[in-house]
């Protein structure tokens, strides 16, 4: 509800500010700051003219960023500051909380429940982590949740339709996705940190997390025990890791199982490197599906 009057309002200021001047550029002039990678990515591919900034710095991961002093300034004194609610980044959820200048993109998505970090059941109940609770913020990772994600953001920038081209795109992932992820031998992904949740559903696998919905928890080595038997039990012959965190864990977990490990990146940032091969959500979402069509021996 909130949300929706704040978009309300920020479309009617965006509106009355474009109407001032005859600008060139789609977005020109706007000052933009994006939460993190894909919403930064989505606002520059959306309003090329527009200076968007990307709050989380290359090579750091997003999951409960501290802001400094500058950096709540700039969130303040932004045009727009497009974010992910759901405590996905709580500092800059309470940053945004006074000003009238944000939007929400997960507002208005239908969230999935989070995962629970490996699902043993109750009589594991005891060796868990402190269970964490509330909605899944991945979406990103499914393109069409994404396309949803992309659309809010050209609404936010009062571009309506200069969505339309990364939307096409989108479809077209989605659709290598479909048939890349058709017939395969296994349909169980395990993977560092419960991102994939949201891909996992469209494409019919199953995600076993190796830990909840933040990558940095520290399971006990009771819980490492407990994953490396669920990993023998489904067959998995890969332990995903990510390029932003510490792969230690899937690595202790692949070796005692006695399977591989391989790269699947949930998309939270580049690395400096990344972005310098000109590496992007696309490019990046395709070396997910190889390493995915690999591991689960897709034909
Ligand atoms: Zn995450």
């Amino acid at each position: 509800m909130r949300a929706g009057i704040v978009l309300t309002l920020l479309s009617a200021a965006l509106v009355a500010v474009a109407g001032c001047g005859g600008s060139e550029e789609t977005g020109s002039g706007q000052t933009v700051v994006a939460a993190f990678y894909p919403v930064a990515f989505a606002a520059e591919q959306i309003a090329p003219g527009a200076d968007v900034e990307n709050l989380t710095p290359a090579g750091a991961e997003p999951h409960d960023l501290e802001l400094s002093p500058r950096d709540v300034e700039r969130v303040q004194d932004a045009d727009v500051v497009l974010y992910l609610g759901e405590g996905f980044m709580p500092a800059l959820q309470d940053a945004v909380a006074d000003g009238d200048n944000s939007v929400d993109l997960l507002a208005g998505q239908q969230l999935r429940e989070a995962t629970e970090a490996h699902g043993h059941g109750e009589e594991e109940a005891e060796h868990e982590e402190e269970e964490e609770s509330g909605l899944d913020p991945h979406v990103w990772l499914n393109p069409m949740r994404y396309a949803a994600m992309v659309r809010k953001t050209a609404q936010a920038l009062d571009e309506p339709d200069a969505a339309s081209d990364l939307v096409a795109r989108l479809e077209e992932l989605d659709a290598e996705f479909r048939t890349g992820l058709e017939t395969c031998e296994r349909r169980q992904i395990v993977t560092s940190h419960a991102a994939f949740g949201y891909l996992a559903d469209a494409y019919d696998l199953e995600q076993i997390p190796l830990t909840g919905l933040s990558p940095e928890a520290e399971p006990s080595a009771k819980a490492i025990e407990g994953l490396v038997d669920e990993v023998e039990e489904e067959g998995a012959t890969t332990v995903f890791f990510e390029t932003l965190v510490s792969p230690k864990l899937a690595q202790t977990v692949a070796r005692e199982a006695g399977v591989d490990t391989a790269v699947l990146n949930p998309l939270e940032g580049l690395t400096e490197e990344q972005i310098d091969e000109g590496a992007d959500y696309f490019s990046i979402m395709r070396e997910n599906l190889a390493a995915l069509r690999q591991a689960l021996g897709c034909t």
